[in-house]
């Protein structure tokens, strides 16, 4: 199965992420993660990147593509991949598609996660994750069993550094502005499936799989 999980900050990419892989068992994929690892490393990469991500702005695309292409050329990749925050602009999925066009494969299906932004920003103002597993809880919606405390590892959880409402805002402006044209982009090629991310996570969950299986 290869997947691109598209939509807003908030939607619920990450956590429906995770248990897309576990059930068609291939990588997650995702740009944020990648960023975040590096930024907690201090790459050089990592320094760049976070000037973009606290500002809400998309790090730009020639820093993107060349990850991820190197990413998908690697073993755990051929029986298929889930591409979670990428791309994000037409740009960014015109490379895609050159680089799976020389790979010789094809997408699946680009599941479209739609949720308004009154949702988004509690979503994401509410996020707590684990720096050390990269679990996501929500304080409300997806609390952990411990307050504050990663349920698969007892680490302390954190607020990641743009979940605050002004810059959330911004992020939701960019990605209507930068990666809502990717939904007709998709759709062109006959591979959108819009699934409502307002719905309860399990609920969305199954909507997703009985898409993807149709
Ligand atoms: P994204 O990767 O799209 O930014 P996340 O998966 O990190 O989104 O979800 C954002 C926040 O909303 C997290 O705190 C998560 O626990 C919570 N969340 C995700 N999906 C749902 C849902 N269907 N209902 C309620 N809360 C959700
Ligand atoms: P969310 O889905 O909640 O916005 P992500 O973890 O996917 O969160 O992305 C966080 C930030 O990382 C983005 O705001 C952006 O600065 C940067 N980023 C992630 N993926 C990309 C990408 N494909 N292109 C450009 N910037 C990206």
């Amino acid at each position: 199965m290869r997947i691109v999980l598209l939509g807003p900050p908030g939607a619920g990419k990450g956590t429906q992420a995770s248990a897309i892989v576990k059930k068609y068992n291939i990588p997650h994929i995702s740009t944020g993660d990648i960023f975040r690892a590096n930024i907690k490393e201090g790459t050089a990469l990592g320094v760049q990147a976070k000037e973009y991500m606290d500002k809400g702005l998309l790090v730009p695309d020639e820093l993107v593509v060349s990850i991820v292409k190197d990413r998908l050329t690697k073993e755990d990749c051929k029986n298929g991949f889930l591409l979670d925050g990428f791309p994000r602009t037409v740009n960014q999925a015109e490379a895609l598609d050159v680089e799976l066009n020389a790979m010789g494969i094809k997408l699946d299906g680009v599941v479209n996660i739609e949720a308004d932004s009154q949702i988004l920003i509690e979503r994401a103002i509410g996020r707590r994750i684990c720096k050390e597993c990269g679990a996501t809880y929500h304080i409300k919606f997806n609390p952990p069993k411990f307050e504050g405390l990663c349920d698969n590892d007892k680490t302390p959880l954190f607020q990641r550094d743009d979940d605050i409402e002004e810059t959330v805002a911004t992020r939701i402006k960019v990605y209507e502005n930068q990666t809502q044209p990717l939904i007709e982009y998709y759709d062109k090629k006959g591979l959108i499936l819009n699934v409502d991310g307002i719905k309860p996570i399990d609920e969305v969950f199954n909507i997703i799989v009985k898409a993807l299986e149709k």
